[in-house]
This record gives structure tokens, C-alpha cells and sequence, in this order.
């Protein structure tokens, strides 16, 4: 699950990083007794916010709501602006890009510390990779002082005792927290001190069981401003899937990043070209599923849609259920092709048999038929 800002904020500050004081407005809000200078900031899960306008500085000069209106008319990458963090602005005097995650391929935990965060941290990274640090740590051990200390003087800190409470307070939250992220860009070094600019954390949606009040409170939180009307927003952030547009004509669904990418390959070693491709995010649901085929579907120059599951957790009966109701609720034919095996297969199959969708023991096999039904014939 992705927070907002204001929801990253209130936990950072619960562990004591600083962050600006400031409210939260949502939409027909009545706003009153702002004091300038304000940095008022759309809440969206989507990054590059500030590039794409959601970011705006009150100083007094004019009125308030007239620029609070201005940001509650904004759609930054289809999502629609329904809220809105007010901020006190501070100076900043340099800006520090600092998360913690995970490196998948070590099996390690690694702390990411840029001389210089904020907006262009991609860009500014590319050109210079002496700029951006790794620092892998042990889970069980956490990060260790002279790792901290090892860092700080790379990247110039003066203020370290400040900095090192920072990076045990953030590393805490990843560990409490089930966090798969734990980011702060920029921190900035302000003449008052370290202050957290902007917050983004994600959790592991399998640890739901070990929070669900959190998890609860969050959504509660998240209801009030995720665009119902706009169904593309909340698809394109939903937490699970996830979905990377390309430029051919079959649309790949797995169950898994892995089967994904060799169904990838096997496409292209068909010769045929990728529309699309989504990944269900690991333990699913009949909905997800439904989600996601609608979300492969909504490609202009589909021709098919390939399905590649592997039984798991995963149940290929709510699979079949998931594919059936798309079906039935978008009826254009489009031609889907499954390949599904494991937990619940037989039934899974009977399912789509009886739908009289093509299902398939071999991938090979489901990935040679897609590509030929793309090609025509
Ligand atoms: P993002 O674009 O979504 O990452 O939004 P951020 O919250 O990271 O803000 C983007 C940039 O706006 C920061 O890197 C800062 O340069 C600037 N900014 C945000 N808040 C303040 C503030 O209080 N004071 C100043 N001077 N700049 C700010
Ligand atoms: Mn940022």
C-alpha cells in the first residue's frame, strides 16, 4: 500500500523526524486563518509532483483560495488533485535524497543516501553516479553507526547526531511498519535544522494481518480522497498491479513477475510484439483480475490477451471467475488465452471450457496461439 505525504508525515512524526507543521485540505473545505508564507502541495500517489504543477508557494501576495482552487482543478498523470497538504515553507539550504528498501537480488536491506535529492535525483544520478550511495546492511544487525557516520562524511553532513536520529527513526519505521520503502526527498539541510520536505512510504500488503488497524485507518483515510468517478486513477495506482504500456498488440496478465518476463520473451521469440504488460502483484483475487484485463483492454491496438498464471496461493477457480465477469461485462470478443495450472486447476479450467476460452497446460503453446491469433491467422 502506497501513502499519501500527509499519511507519511504523521508517522514520520511520530518518530520523531521533523517534518513542517500544516493542515489538510480537501476539496469545499472552508479554508481560513492561513498565514503566509505557505507551501501548498496536491496530495497524489503518483511521483513527480512538482514538476507537473502540484506544487505551489503562497506568499501573501494574493489570495489563497484562489490558488487552492487552481490545484483542486488539476489531473497529474490521471490522478485527480481531492486534496491538499498546506506546509509553513522553510528556507532550504541544500537537499538530501535518502531512502530505505529493499535489494531484492542480495536479499539485503539497503539504505540510499543522494549528496543532492529533490526533483531531479533520476536525472542527476544518471550523469553522475558518484553522487548516489548504497550502503547494504543486515536486517537483523539494522544500520550501524559507522555506517551512518561513513555516510555523512561522504555527503558533506555537519549537523550528524541530528542526521543519525533521522536514519534509525526511518529505519524503525521500515522495520515496524512492514515498509517495502521508507523514502524522504528531499531532506533539507534549512537554517533551523534537518526538516523531511516530502515522505514517501509503502507497505507490504502482506503483512496486513500483522496491522489491520493501521491498514484500516489508512484506507479510511485514502476513501476520502481516491477519485471514485475516475476509474483510471484509482486502476493505474491500485496497489497490487502492476502495469507498464507498450507498443505491440497482445496483452500480457501473469500471476507472477518472473513467468511474466519469460512470457515476454516467448512472444517475441514467436515473433510476435507486446501490447501491454501487467503483473497481478503476487497473491490475487477474482477482482484484481478483473481489474487488470480491463485495464489490458483499454490498448487501442489489441488484438489478444494472454493470461499466464501458476497456481500458488493463487485459487485458478477465482482466476476463471475474475476472467468470466470481464467477459461478461465487456463483451467485445476480444480474444483471451489462458494458460493456468496448480491450486484448483481442474475446476479453474472446466470454468473457461465452458466459457469456451482457450486454456492451456503449456506456455509455450498459449504464448504460439496468442501470437498467431495477433497475426491473423
Ligand atoms: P515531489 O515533486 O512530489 O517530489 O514534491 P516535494 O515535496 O519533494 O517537493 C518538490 C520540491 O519543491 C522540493 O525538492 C523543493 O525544492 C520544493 N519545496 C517543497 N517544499 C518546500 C519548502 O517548504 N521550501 C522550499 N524552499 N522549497 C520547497
Ligand atoms: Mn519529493
Amino acid at each position: 500500500m502506497k501513502l499519501y505525504e500527509f499519511q507519511g508525515k504523521e508517522i514520520f512524526k511520530e518518530y520523531g523526524i521533523p517534518v513542517q507543521s500544516g493542515i489538510l485540505i480537501h476539496a469545499n473545505d472552508e479554508v481560513k486563518n492561513l498565514t503566509p508564507p505557505l507551501v501548498l502541495k496536491a496530495q497524489l500517489l503518483v511521483g513527480g509532483r512538482g514538476k507537473a504543477g502540484g506544487i505551489k508557494i503562497w506568499d501573501g501576495n494574493i489570495d489563497v483560495s484562489k490558488i487552492i482552487n487552481e490545484l483542486f482543478a488539476l489531473t497529474i498523470k490521471r490522478e485527480k488533485v481531492n486534496a491538499i497538504l498546506a506546509l509553513e515553507k522553510v528556507d532550504i539550504l541544500r537537499e538530501i535524497y535518502l531512502s530505505i528498501t529493499f535489494n531484492r537480488g542480495k536479499s539485503t536491506s539497503v539504505l540510499i543516501v543522494g549528496t543532492s535529492g529533490g526533483m531531479d535525483i533520476e536525472e542527476s544520478t544518471k550523469l553522475n553516479k558518484e553522487k548516489i550511495h548504497f550502503i547494504e546492511f543486515d536486517p537483523f544487525l539494522g544500520i550501524l553507526e559507522y555506517q551512518i557516520r561513513y555516510i555523512a562524511k561522504k555527503i558533506n553532513i555537519e549537523n550528524y547526531s541530528e542526521f543519525k536520529r533521522i536514519i534509525k527513526a526511518m529505519y524503525k519505521i521500515f522495520k515496524e511498519y512492514d515498509a517495502t520503502l521508507v523514502e524522504i526527498n528531499p531532506l533539507a539541510i534549512t537554517p533551523g535544522g534537518l526538516v523531511a520536505i516530502d515522505s514517501k512510504i509503502n507497505l507490504d500488503n502482506q503483512s496486513y494481518f500483522r496491522h489491520e488497524e493501521l491498514f484500516q485507518k489508512l484506507e479510511e483515510e485514502k476513501k476520502l480522497i481516491k477519485d471514485k468517478e475516475d476509474s483510471n486513477a484509482s486502476e493505474s495506482t491500485d496497489d497490487t498491479i502492476t502495469f507498464v504500456p507498450l507498443s505491440g498488440n497482445i496483452g500480457v496478465i501473469s500471476d507472477g513477475a518472473g513467468t511474466g518476463l519469460l512470457t515476454l520473451d516467448l512472444i517475441s521469440d514467436f515473433g510476435g510484439r507486446v501490447a501491454s504488460f501487467c503483473e497481478l502483484g503476487g497473491i490475487t483475487s477474482s477482482e484484481i483480475m478483473l481489474k487488470a484485463l480491463k485495464l489490458v483492454n483499454g490498448h487501442s491496438s489489441l488484438k489478444g490477451i494472454l493470461v499466464v498464471l501458476i497456481g500458488g496461493f493463487n485459487r485458478m477457480d477465482d482466476m476463471a471467475e475474475g476472467i468470466i465477469k470481464f467477459k461478461k461485462e465487456v463483451k467485445n470478443n476480444m480474444p483471451i488465452f489462458i494458460r493456468m495450472c496448480g491450486t484448483k486447476e481442474e475446476i479453474g479450467k472446466q470454468l473457461m471450457r465452458d466459457e469456451h476460452i482457450p486454456v492451456y497446460n503449456s506456455l509455450n503453446e498459449a504464448a504460439e496461439a496468442a501470437v498467431k491469433e495477433a497475426r491473423g491467422n
